[in-house]
């Protein structure tokens, strides 16, 4: 069963692809909690951090990251997180990197 982000790459779901390369690409949040909050989510849908294999390279995550915080104009910072399993509120189990950014975020988050 495909995950919802399999989904919206396949464009079945409707989505905005702002950010594409070979590994990874990226969606502007639905439910902005931010005034830019975009997932940057792995072709691969490796189901969150806890199913990473121990070697592989995902640096290509942050270097998506970078790369949109630049084209976003975050150049006063910007926050990276991702939620792992239910005491961390992840809901679509395909990993995904939350790059929040163009307000003062609070620390420590909720
Ligand atoms: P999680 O809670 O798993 O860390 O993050 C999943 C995120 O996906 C949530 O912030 C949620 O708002 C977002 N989301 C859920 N459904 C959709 C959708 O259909 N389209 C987009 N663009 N985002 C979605």
């Amino acid at each position: 069963m495909p995950t919802l982000f399999e989904r919206i790459l396949a464009r079945e779901i409707p989505a905005e692809i702002i950010y594409e390369d070979v590994h990874c690409f990226a969606i502007r949040d639905i439910d902005p909690k931010a005034p830019v909050h975009v997932l940057i989510i792995p072709r691969d849908p490796i189901p969150g951090v806890a199913a990473l294999p121990e070697s592989g390279d995902h640096q290509y995550l942050l270097n998506a990251a970078k790369v949109i915080a630049e084209k976003e104009g975050l150049s006063n910072g910007y926050r990276l997180v991702i939620n792992q399993g239910d005491d961390a509120g992840q809901t679509v189990p395909h990993l995904h990197v939350h790059l929040l950014g163009g307000r003062k975020l609070g620390w420590p988050p909720g």
